[in-house]
Order: structure tokens, then C-alpha cells, then sequence
């Protein structure tokens, strides 16, 4: 059980957050140690206390963050609403923006994120129920129980990165991948790895097929889609190492606060219990179901709104770079700059596009239309590395050119006051400025997010080559019409000459 019917209390405070998270730990191992307190750890405390943060942000914003429950009444987080009305949808897309603005974009994985993901599955329970009755009860019973808990979500897709050219039924090891290991009157056992679980300080885990990774029929013993709690016995978070080295906010501004880690996922012999499955051994059914319930444009929504927040700071912070070291008159610069606000135009206009066209699904749930956040889901890839490109590129050596908190509190402080001044702003100004940059496009948390926003929802090359399959007719359409002119061309070029 995720949480007592005592516990159900409808929409969190930062305090609910971190009294759970002591109270039922997630199965975290960090550097050899399974982490007693994530609270209080060095390398997760501030991550935990920044996604606290967030719970007490839906409070203070409460007319845009929450909704009455329509089964308690209570109030609860905006991002569970199944919206029945555009006007609904787009109240959805505001309190998604409050949290993704508060985090400047750069926590991807705030609870928003599988919220919606979570919904759309509940939303889709008769496809669910299709397979097994069981399933579609279990997918609105767990939306219930987690919404009106206000508990946060995990999710891991992929197999390990083993043997790429196979998939998981073709490595050595048939208990690579997670999978099945034995049926049992009360569920199933999972033994094996599923890669990447980012959050892991949550509350609960989604197990899900891939959005691009497609089964075979071989691969039944790896289909499956279910939730659990992160301290379900036999689990087992990996974690890599910490981005958040305890510095100070002011020397690390964005590590110290937005460390949200990652995880490999360990099954040993982990028991999921019936009540807690969505999807089981239906190769098909696993491989439609992230676009048949809206799963994936439900969280494609909350990346593409999260994206315009990320663009917004990396455009306001190039912008405040430039102008505090007088470089704001160079062609080049203003070039870059432009090439920042077009990006963020772009991904706009996609939101946009996307929430207007919305249409009630085969569900009754009025989802945005697909197009316009799959073209924004396949651009942010290529986006995102570019507008650190450009940081570095306006930072150049101001960039590394950066003393310490302590250094500016110690015996060269005058020097630091003289030779770090700008156009535009003394050292004490400039510095915070410039660390800021650094973070965003030098240090380990700017590295680990330019490799977020590549890959995390999917390899870039399958996701055009899905891109391409699903839009084949019209891109042949195109192609027609352009023969069309070719063989306009010839014909006149052969009739002209006769
Ligand atoms: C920071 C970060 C956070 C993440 N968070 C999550 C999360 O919370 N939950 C989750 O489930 N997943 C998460 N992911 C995983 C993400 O889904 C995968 O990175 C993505 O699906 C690509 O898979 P992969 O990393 O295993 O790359 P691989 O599939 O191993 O690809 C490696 C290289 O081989 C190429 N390649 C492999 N197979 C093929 C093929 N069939 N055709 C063409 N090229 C191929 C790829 O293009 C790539 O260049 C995260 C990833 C990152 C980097």
C-alpha cells in the first residue's frame, strides 16, 4: 500500500514531503551504502529539499496548483485533473508553468511530469481493462490512492545498455532485463535491470514499456506495466554520482539546488502484488499503450512547457551576460541572441499550436494535439545544446574566470573587487552572474543536463525515424507534389524541343 487511508490527505506541504521520505525511504544506494535519510544526506538533501519546495509552492499558488478532488473534496495538485474542457487542459498548462518557472527548468523531473502520465493511464482504463478487468480498476484505484496522497513518481522505461543489436530476450543473460521470474496466486516476481530511473527521490516507482523500444513476441516475459513503492523489498536504486558537492548556493547556484539524481533500477526478486499491475505479458498492448492512453502526450505537454521555462533563463541569463560585460553592441552576439529568442518563439508556438487543436480522446480526456509537442520533443534535442553553445561562446573565459565565496570573503577581496568589476556591474555583482553561467553551461550539473535534454525521452535518431514511420503518408504527399513539377518540367523541356 502506498499510503493509509489516514494519509490521503489530499495536496502536500514541503513538510509532508520530507516527513515520508524519513519515513518510508526509497531504496537508495549511494557510494557502496544504502542511504539511511535522503533529507539529510549531503548529496541528495538539497534535490529533497528543493522538491519539498515544490509542495509548498502549489500551496502558496493554490487557485492555479490545485483542484478539488472529485472523490474527497480535498484540494490536490493540479497536474492529476483528467480535463474534460480545453479550458481545463489550459489551466493544467499554468500550474505546470509555476513549478517549471520556480526551478528556472532545470529539475526536468518535478512530479508534474509522471502526474500526467499517471492520468492518462487511469484516464485509459478500459484498454487496460480489454487485457484483464483487474488492470483498468487497478489504473483508477492507484491514480486515486497516489492523487489523493499526493505522492510522487519514479519511472523506468529502458533495458540496461548491455547489447544494443539484441533486445532484452537476445542477451546472455535472460535475467538481464527485468523480467518475469514466476507467476504466484498474489502476483508476479520481477528479477533484473531496467535503466534510468530519474527522481528516485520519490515515493513511488512506474514501471513502464518504452515509448520507442518494441517488443517482440519473444520479449513476453519483459512486457509489463506496474507502480510500487520505492521501498518495496528486493528494490534497489543505483545511483550515480552526486552533482551536488555541499558547496554553497552562491558557488554552485544550480547544483546545490536541483539535483534530482538518477538511478539504475535493481529487481531482486521483487514481488508486485496483482492490484498494483497495469500491463502484463501483452507484447501488443505494452507496445501501443504509452500513445493509446495519452500517457506520452501528457508528459510531452508538461516537457514542452518546462522547455519554455529553461529557454526563458538561458535567454534572460545570455542577455544579462552580454550586456553586464558590454558586448551587447557586437553583430555576432546579437545574432546569438536572437537565435536564443527564436528557439524560445519556437517551442512557444508549438505549446500553442498543440493546446489549441486539443480534442477529446477515444477517453473523453481532452488531450493537446500530438503533432506540435512530438515536432517540439524531437527540436528540444537539438535545441538545447546549441543554446549552451552559446553561453559558452558569449561567457568565454569569464566563464572559469571565477573565484569562491570564501575567496571574496578573505584577504583578497580588494583585488577581487578591482580586477573582477564589469561594464556593467561591480564584482559582486558580476560574479554570482557568472557563476550562474557556469553552471548552466560548464560544470557537471550543466554536462549531465545537456545529456537530459538529448536523450531522456528516447534516443533522438529513433525518435525521427518514429517521426518519419508515423508521418510516411504526408511526407509522401509532399514528395508527390514535388514529382508532380519535376515531370512538369521534363515534359515541357521534351515538348519544347520536339
Ligand atoms: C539524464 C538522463 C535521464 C534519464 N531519465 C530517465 C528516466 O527517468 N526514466 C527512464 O525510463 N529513462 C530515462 N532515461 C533513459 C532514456 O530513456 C534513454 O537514454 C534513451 O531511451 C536512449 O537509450 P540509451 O540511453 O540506452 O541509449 P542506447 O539505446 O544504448 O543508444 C546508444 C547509442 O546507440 C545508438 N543506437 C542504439 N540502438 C539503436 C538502434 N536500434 N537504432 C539506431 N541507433 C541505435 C543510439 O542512437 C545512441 O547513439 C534518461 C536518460 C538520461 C541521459
Amino acid at each position: 500500500m502506498f499510503a493509509a487511508p489516514a494519509q490521503r490527505n489530499g495536496a502536500r506541504r514541503g513538510a509532508d514531503v520530507l516527513n515520508r521520505l524519513r519515513e518510508r525511504p526509497p531504496a537508495l544506494w549511494y557510494r557502496g551504502e544504502r542511504v539511511a535519510d535522503v533529507t539529510t544526506h549531503a548529496a541528495f538533501r538539497g534535490g529533497v529539499a528543493s522538491l519539498a519546495g515544490l509542495y509548498d509552492l502549489q500551496w502558496q499558488r493554490a487557485g492555479d496548483c490545485l483542484f478539488d478532488s472529485p472523490t474527497s473534496g480535498r484540494k490536490i495538485a493540479r497536474s492529476f485533473l483528467l480535463p474534460s474542457t480545453a479550458a481545463e487542459l489550459a489551466s493544467i498548462s499554468r500550474a505546470m508553468a509555476i513549478v517549471a518557472r520556480h526551478t528556472h527548468g532545470m529539475m526536468g523531473r518535478v512530479p508534474d511530469y509522471l502526474n500526467r502520465a499517471l492520468s492518462a493511464y487511469a484516464a485509459a482504463a478500459p484498454y487496460l481493462a480489454a487485457a484483464d478487468p483487474r488492470f483498468g480498476a487497478n489504473a483508477v484505484r492507484l491514480h486515486e490512492e497516489l492523487r489523493e496522497a499526493d505522492l510522487s513518481l519514479t519511472h523506468s522505461l529502458i533495458p540496461p545498455q548491455a547489447n544494443r543489436s539484441v533486445g532484452p530476450a537476445g542477451q546472455a543473460d535472460p535475467f538481464l532485463a527485468a523480467r518475469i521470474k514466476e507467476e504466484t496466486d498474489a502476483g508476479f516476481v520481477v528479477r533484473g535491470c531496467r535503466m534510468l530511473a530519474t527522481l528516485p527521490i520519490s515515493d513511488a516507482l512506474m514501471v513502464l514499456p518504452s515509448t520507442l523500444l518494441k517488443a517482440t513476441a519473444e520479449d513476453a516475459p519483459y512486457a509489463f506495466g506496474f507502480v510500487i513503492p520505492n521501498d518495496t523489498p528486493g528494490l534497489k536504486f543505483i545511483c550515480r554520482e552526486s552533482l551536488d558537492y555541499g558547496r554553497s548556493r552562491f558557488d554552485h547556484p544550480l547544483g546545490s539546488r536541483f539535483e534530482e539524481m538518477d538511478a539504475v533500477v535493481v529487481f531482486d526478486d521483487v514481488h508486485v502484488p496483482w492490484e498494483n499491475v497495469l500491463l502484463y505479458r501483452d507484447v501488443e498492448r505494452c507496445n501501443q499503450a504509452n500513445a493509446r492512453t495519452g500517457a506520452v502526450v501528457g508528459m510531452a505537454h508538461q516537457v514542452v512547457v518546462k522547455n519554455i521555462a529553461k529557454t526563458e533563463f538561458v535567454l534572460g541569463l545570455a542577455a544579462l551576460l552580454v550586456d553586464t560585460i558590454g558586448a551587447e553592441g557586437f553583430q555576432h552576439v546579437q545574432e546569438k541572441l536572437a537565435e536564443l529568442w527564436v528557439a524560445l518563439e519556437t517551442m512557444r508556438g508549438l505549446l500553442r499550436a498543440a493546446e489549441a487543436d486539443a480534442t477529446a480522446d477515444e477517453w473523453g480526456v481532452v488531450r493537446p494535439a500530438w503533432n506540435p509537442l512530438d515536432a517540439a520533443r524531437n527540436l528540444y534535442p537539438r535545441l538545447y545544446p546549441r543554446m549552451i553553445e552559446i553561453v559558452q561562446q558569449l561567457g568565454a573565459s569569464g566563464l572559469v574566470a571565477m573565484p569562491t565565496e570564501q575567496d571574496l570573503k578573505g584577504p583578497l577581496a580588494d583585488d577581487i573587487r578591482r580586477y573582477y568589476q564589469a561594464a556593467r556591474a561591480d564584482a559582486f555583482e558580476r560574479i554570482p552572474l557568472f557563476k550562474l553561467a557556469w553552471d548552466v553551461a560548464l560544470s557537471a550539473f550543466a554536462g549531465r543536463q545537456v545529456l537530459y535534454e538529448r536523450f531522456f525521452f528516447g534516443d533522438p535518431v529513433r525518435m525521427a525515424g518514429a517521426l518519419v514511420a508515423a508521418h510516411d503518408a504526408e511526407i509522401r504527399g509532399y514528395a508527390d507534389r514535388v514529382r508532380e513539377l519535376v515531370r512538369e518540367l521534363r515534359d515541357e523541356a521534351f515538348t519544347a524541343q520536339k
